[in-house]
Order: C-alpha cells, then sequence, then structure tokens
C-alpha cells in the first residue's frame, strides 16, 4: 500500500459500508467478503485475489480505530480541497498533524511526509510487503525421504546427509524475509501482538491483525529472492543421526527439518524411512541377532568349540557332547544395540550337516557305529503305527 491510498482508496466502498458503520459491521462486512474471496476458495483467479489484498488493506485500516480516525481526517481534508495545488504550503485546517512543515506560508512538503509521520514506519515501505501484502504465516509442509543404510552402519548406528528438495528457509535472507541488511519491524498496527481487540458491544474479541497476517512483523524492504516469504524452493544436505540398532523400515522423526513455513511459520518435520540392506550371515530378530553355524555329525555328537562370528571380535562358542540338530545357544551382549543402551544377544543355530559321500573307511565305521546303536529314535511313532497297520 503506497502512502497515497490513503488519499486515493475509498475503503468503506471496498467493504461496502457506511462512512459511520460500526466496527461490529465493519468486522462483518470484511469477514463475509474474506471469506467469499479467500485465495484457498478461488484458486487461479487473480481478479478475485487482488480484491481479496484490497479487502484487506481496508479492513488494516477500518479496523484499527485510531487508524480509522486519521483515515477519515484525511479523506476530509481531501474532500475539502485542502490538498490542493499539489500539496504546498501551508494552511491546513487539521492541526495536529505532527510533523507538519511550518504554519502558513512554511516550506514545501509533500504529502509522504505527512503520511509518513502520521502512520509511522507502515507507511514508509511502499514496496509490496506493507499491509495486506503479507500472507498470514503458514508451517512447512511434512516431507518423507528414504534411506539405504548397509547393515553394519545400521547395527553402529551413522551420521549421513539426507538430499531434500521442496521450499527451505531462503538462502539469501536467511528466511527473515528481509533484504540483507535490513530487518522485519514490529507491526506498528498491533504493536507485535498479532492480533487486534475489536469492540463488539460489552465484549471484545481478539482478531488476527490483517496489516502483518498475525505474525506481529512486517517487512519493509522485502528481499528480492524470496520476496519477503522467507522460503524458496532448492534442494538441501541435511545432516542426520541415524541410531545405533535402527530396524529396517523404521520411520525417524526429524522436527522442523521438514520445507520452510511462510511468513514467518514453522517448519515442518521431516520423516526417513529407513531401509536396511540384508547382511549375508545375520539375520535379526528383534534386538537379538541371529546366525547359523553348520556343525558335522561327529562335532554335534562329541561336542566342540566353535568360533563364530558377531559384529566385532568372534566368540568362541562351546558346543556339548550330544547336540541336536537346530539347537540354539545364546551368546549375551552381542546382539543389536536397543533402547537405553542394552544390546541383544547372538542366537547362534547349529545346523548337523551329514556327509554327502563316504570314503569305504568311513563307511566300515559307520557300519560299525550303527551295529552298536540301540537308541530308538522313532518310539513315539509306535502307537500311531500300530492304529493304522491293526485289524478292529
Ligand atoms: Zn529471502
Ligand atoms: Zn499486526
Amino acid at each position: 500500500m503506497s502512502q497515497r491510498d490513503y488519499v486515493e482508496k475509498d475503503f468503506y466502498a471496498t467493504l461496502g459500508v457506511d462512512k459511520d458503520a460500526s466496527q461490529p459491521d465493519v468486522a462483518k462486512a470484511y469477514r463475509k467478503l474474506a471469506r467469499k474471496l479467500h485465495p484457498d476458495a478461488n484458486p487461479g483467479d487473480a481478479g478475485a485475489e487482488s480484491r481479496f489484498k484490497e479487502v484487506s488493506e481496508a479492513y488494516s485500516v477500518l479496523s484499527d480505530t485510531s487508524k480509522r480516525a486519521e483515515y477519515d481526517r484525511i479523506r476530509q481534508l481531501v474532500g475539502s480541497g485542502s490538498f490542493g495545488g499539489g500539496f504546498q504550503g501551508g494552511g491546513y485546517p487539521g492541526a495536529g498533524f505532527p510533523g507538519g512543515a511550518g504554519g502558513p506560508g512554511g516550506a514545501a512538503f509533500d504529502i509522504s511526509d505527512l503520511l509518513g509521520n502520521l502512520f509511522g514506519q507502515q507507511a514508509g515501505g511502499g514496496s509490496g510487503a506493507t499491509p495486506g501484502g503479507r500472507g498470514a504465516p503458514r508451517r512447512g509442509r511434512d516431507v518423507e525421504t528414504d534411506v539405504t543404510l548397509d547393515f553394519a552402519d545400521a547395527m553402529a548406528g551413522v551420521t549421513t546427509t539426507l538430499r531434500v528438495s521442496g521450499r527451505a528457509a531462503c538462502s539469501t535472507c536467511m528466511g527473515t524475509g528481509a533484504r540483507p541488511g535490513t530487518s522485519p519491524i514490529t507491526c506498528p498496527t498491533c504493536g507485535g501482538r498479532g492480533q487486534i481487540l475489536s469492540d463488539q458491544g460489552v465484549f471484545s474479541f481478539a482478531e488476527p491483525c490483517v496489516a502483518c497476517g498475525g505474525t506481529g512483523r512486517q517487512i519493509p524492504d522485502p528481499c528480492p529472492t524470496c520476496h519477503g516469504s522467507g522460503a524458496e524452493s532448492r534442494i538441501r544436505g541435511i545432516r542426520a543421526r541415524i541410531p545405533a540398532g535402527v530396524k529396517d523400515g523404521a520411520r525417524i522423526r526429524l522436527a522442523g527439518k521438514g520445507e520452510a513455513g511462510l511468513n514467518g511459520g514453522p517448519a515442518g518435520d521431516l520423516f526417513v524411512r529407513v531401509h536396511v540392506a540384508p547382511h549375508e550371515l545375520f539375520g535379526r530378530r528383534g534386538d537379538h541377532l541371529t546366525v547359523t553355524v553348520p556343525v558335522t555329525f561327529t562335532e554335534a555328537a562329541l561336542g566342540t568349540r566353535l568360533t563364530v562370528p558377531t559384529l566385532e571380535e568372534p566368540v568362541t562358542l562351546k558346543v556339548p557332547a550330544g547336540t541336536p540338530s537346530g539347537k540354539t545357544f545364546r551368546v549375551r551382549g552381542k546382539g543389536v544395540a536397543g533402547k537405553g543402551g542394552r544390546r541383544g544377544d547372538l542366537l547362534v543355530t547349529v545346523d548337523v550337516a551329514v556327509p554327502r559321500k563316504l570314503s569305504r573307511t568311513q563307511r566300515k565305521l559307520l557300519e560299525d557305529f550303527a551295529a552298536t546303536d540301540d537308541s530308538d529314535v522313532r518310539s513315539h511313532l509306535d502307537a500311531a503305527l500300530a492304529g493304522a497297520g491293526g485289524g478292529p
């Protein structure tokens, strides 16, 4: 809004209310129009959008009783022709304008000075980010990205750089929305509170400040890159610490690392979907690691000591004589880091390998062994077999 808008624009007509409309009526008219013209309700309709801006601008002045009073005074001056003659010279009937240069016959000045003093910094901007030009703060969207880790990294934890595209804090203004070297200012309309109290009879309601979109700040000199929004689209590298023991399919939330917010709104969150590549030896069951180790028939029968790999140093595992195939041994603390730093176990399952080929000597030895073996491994089938084969 340029300074001259105060003189040239009829905010009452814009809102469709009388000059002596009450504040509640002004608010009511505004709300009705804002609902109808809001960009969300009229996607792609440039006409509605510019009308929406006009309406917001009008309301930003008329909703503020002191601003409205000043606006009325200026309109009155314009209407009375006091600003004629190119705003030169003195004789301003509305005495009490601060900073008015001289009295009758004083030095020349233009309306910018006058209004600049009247409205403070707000009227001094004139570059699009002034009242009504800045949208309400919006939270950035949540973003989801994928990362694939090899098994060892997932077990030990790793710091990795994720490439995420989308809206990010503007790199020119670092997200402030202000031209480098300048700063956002406190919104003069709401004094930085982001809302305005409007009296409606005995009640007063807090409404979002239209001048600053509820942010409490204004940007007199917007950043040329992002035009004041504080955000731009680009690819970001985000350093993320993936905790030790992360599971395949886990979803890690990085608060505030999603898309940048608009107009001072908070950033969204980043969700990292973790994929863990399978390991050639180890499997996983909760916080336990699993591994299968083949043993020979004689090792299982006679007992042995196995050297078993872990994620770190190998460990020695004692397999007692007479160990059946499929038995699982537990090596404590050699699993995956779990919650609270407690590690799971390594579960070692032995798998008895049967020799495919026997030498003549081996065959003889096994035949001699079999001749001495009177164990009945299928005794539990006897009853079933008797029932099936017998008559009534
Ligand atoms: Zn910027
Ligand atoms: Zn404000």
